[in-house]
């Protein structure tokens, strides 16, 4: 049943709702304004321009076919103005003269006359001086919309459900009242509490998913492992470099969790290249020590592979069995690692989400790796709960955040951090070029790819109607195709590629017979071609910074020094000093600071790869404050097991939600 029939709404208007992304009754009141246009008066200008004036005669009315024309003048500060308005004859009976009247038009200077687009009939100071402006579709104006969400605001009881003491010690509005003023606001102060109010209900709501989904996860008692310290250490010594300060702090973390009996539930973050993968390559090892087996998880089959290769280097003559599971493989070859998981001659497997299907049963599995775009794990908690299994889980991101946002970000998640790269490594020499195509860097690449080098040539993601301002990776590959003709083999890389296409691909560009790989961003960001050392990014304004950051880490991995080429011929000074920064800033914090303090954190990250939640008031480069205490309040109530009625209500909803969402562990 379509909920918005009960607001006695037209069909056809109801299709136009729908096509807006409103599918219930409170998806309309839901529908904020972006911005409110404010009634203010300005200068006399043949831009829009808003005065209050006095009327100085009765209008005269003029009809000419359908169009109706009123005329007359006013006074403003010691000027006559002629003034017409169209279609609005039925107000020339309340217009008395010597009346103050408030004015919205264009001025012509040379004819003293304006053509007015609004007009209301009483001073400025007493028009309702606010009008929200929201996204529509055509079919529906503000009016109806906001008749549509009068309705549904009568028909729906909007009940409080942030606790009384937190409306009470912030002085907030109540969700009702908040809701009502976001639409229909009188003074600006409404709009104001309005948005206080909603922002801070709004990351409540958010800290308390996250925080209930950490307890629920953690609320079982994990296993303690018991593994040979000298075993361990030996491992780590035999590393073919030593880890760095930060990581042997990290690898501290991680083997304090897998011995106590708290389930670990631990985010590693840290640069593109600051050496994640050892880390939890050490963890792997010590809990195959304690005889557990552990599961590493890739986001896609081809750095499943790559992974794959790097883990049976690590563990080479270490009398671990590691074994890839993709979808890709074969029925039988499946069937026989299913087998061998199950009787415990698999150590340590490696793979997509294809680890945690049903099918997959592990003998004792201990330990797990993701990668943070499965960050919180949760289903795949759930399908491992639902085989009998209990767990320490660790999750990877490159896209570092500050620690502040991270704890906020990731509930109550402990968070381990890299900082400092590894020595030796380079800087990726980085340069804006102010060009839409590669034409100014062309000799350059070609040179390059001449000595025997490779190189990656990035486009954004695009919907055809943007192909206009922006190059398609197809038309791309067609142009590097033509010019370069038969001297170099490309690859075209996007998301409609089959997997097993794409590895086949991904293998000649490992191999150097593909020389330049042309590709959306849904190709991974840890893809490992030392040989690949230059990197192009067409149209580089639309990436988040931390998004082209992580682009860049592609190339100079081995002993060459590698060039990032940010192409962009944006003209807004902003995106301009955004792309410069990385010219200077090779630091992924840095950057993510940057970023954030520019733009929110959805944006941050590019939208595809943040992960990160949006909210759709609440601005995280802001609105860090409101932020923080609402996760020491929705922490508060989690410590004190507050009975509070309406913190129950939202706990209830926040489990109904998760539960159909398929996320609810219990
Ligand atoms: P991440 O997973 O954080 O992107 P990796 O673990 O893949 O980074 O490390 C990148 C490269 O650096 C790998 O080739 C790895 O062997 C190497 N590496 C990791 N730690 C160190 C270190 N402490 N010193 C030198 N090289 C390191
Ligand atoms: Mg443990």
């Amino acid at each position: 049943m379509d909920e918005l029939k009960l607001l006695k709404i037209r069909q056809d208007k109801i299709d136009i709702l729908h096509q807006m992304g409103i599918q219930t009754i409170e998806d309309l009141y839901l529908y904020y304004p972006y911005r409110y246009a404010i009634l203010e008066a300005t200068p006399l200008t043949q831009e829009k321009c808003t005065i209050e004036a006095i009327l100085l005669e009765k209008p005269q009315t003029y009809f000419h076919s359908r169009v109706s024309r009123l005329f007359f003048t006013v006074l403003y500060e010691e000027q006559r103005i002629k003034v017409t308005l169209f279609n609005r004859h039925f107000l020339a009976k309340s217009m008395v003269e010597g009346m103050k009247i408030t004015l919205t038009g264009k001025y012509d200077a040379r004819k003293a006359s304006l053509v007015a687009s609004d007009i209301y009939l009483k001073p400025i100071d007493q028009c309702s001086a606010i009008t929200p402006i929201y996204s529509l579709k055509e079919g529906i104006n503000a009016k109806m919309l906001q008749s549509y969400i009068k309705k549904a605001m009568q028909y729906q009881m909007i009940e409080e459900d942030i606790p009384v003491s937190c409306v009470q010690k912030y002085r907030l509005l109540s969700k009702y009242e908040a809701i009502y003023k976001i639409h229909f606001p009188e003074v600006q102060e409404d709009i104001r509490q309005a948005i206080r109010y909603l922002k801070y209900r709004e990351f409540f709501y958010f800290q308390l998913t996250m925080q209930y989904t950490t307890s629920q996860i953690t609320k079982t008692k994990g296993i303690s492992k018991e593994y040979d310290i000298h075993k361990l250490q030996s491992f780590i010594k035999d590393l073919s470099f030593e880890l760095t300060g930060d990581q042997l702090e990290a690898v501290e973390d991680i083997l304090k969790d897998l011995q106590s009996d708290k389930t670990m539930y631990r985010f590693l973050q840290g640069d593109v290249g600051s050496g994640k993968t050892i880390v939890a390559t050490i963890g792997i090892y010590a809990n195959y020590l304690a005889g557990f087996q552990g599961a590493f998880m890739a986001p896609t089959e081809v750095l499943a592979a790559q992974l794959y290769d790097s883990l049976c280097h690590t563990f080479k003559n270490k009398g671990l069995q590691v074994e890839l599971l993709v979808g890709s493989h074969t029925a039988k070859q499946k069937e026989d690692i299913y087998q061998r998981l199950l009787n415990g001659q698999i150590d340590v497997l490696v793979g997509t989400h294809a680890l945690f299907q049903e099918k997959v049963v592990y003998q004792n599995l201990g330990f797990i790796v993701t990668d943070e775009q499965h960050r919180f794990g949760v289903k795949q908690r759930k399908a491992l709960k639902d085989k009998g299994v209990q767990v320490d889980f660790l999750i990877m991101s490159a896209t570092p955040i500050p620690r502040t946002l991270a704890i906020s970000f990731y509930g109550d998640m402990d968070v381990s951090t890299i900082e400092t790269m590894p020595q030796g490594r380079k800087e990726i020499i980085t340069k804006v070029v102010a060009s839409t195509s590669m034409k100014p860097i062309l000799t350059e690449i070609d040179e390059y790819l001449q000595k025997g080098g490779q190189c990656y040539v990035v486009c954004p993601l695009i919907d055809k109607s943007e192909a206009i301002e922006c190059r398609d990776v197809q038309s791309i590959y067609d142009g590097m195709v033509s010019y370069f003709k038969d001297r170099y083999q490309i690859g075209l890389l996007h998301g409609k590629i089959q997997d097993s296409q794409k590895n086949e691909i991904m293998d000649k560009f490992k191999n150097n017979e593909i020389r330049i790989l042309v590709s959306t961003t849904v190709i991974e960001v840890g893809i490992d071609v030392k040989n690949a050392n230059r990197i192009v990014i067409y149209n580089a304004e639309r990436f988040g910074l931390s998004q082209l950051h992580q682009l860049r880490g592609r190339v100079g991995r081995g002993k060459e020094q590698g060039y990032c080429y940010l192409l962009s011929t944006s003209s807004q000074e902003l995106s301009k000093e955004r792309l410069s920064f990385l010219e200077t800033c090779h630091n992924g914090f840095e950057i993510s600071k940057y970023d954030l303090s520019l733009r929110g954190p959805g944006d941050m990250l590019g939208n595809r790869q943040s992960g990160l939640p949006s909210f759709s008031l609440g601005d995280l480069s802001k609105d860090m404050v409101i932020l923080e205490l609402a996760r020491k309040d929705v922490v508060d109530f989690f410590e004190r097991n507050s009975q509070d009625s309406r913190w129950l209500l939202l706990l209830e909803k926040i489990r109904k939600q998760l539960e159909k969402n398929n996320q609810y562990i219990d």
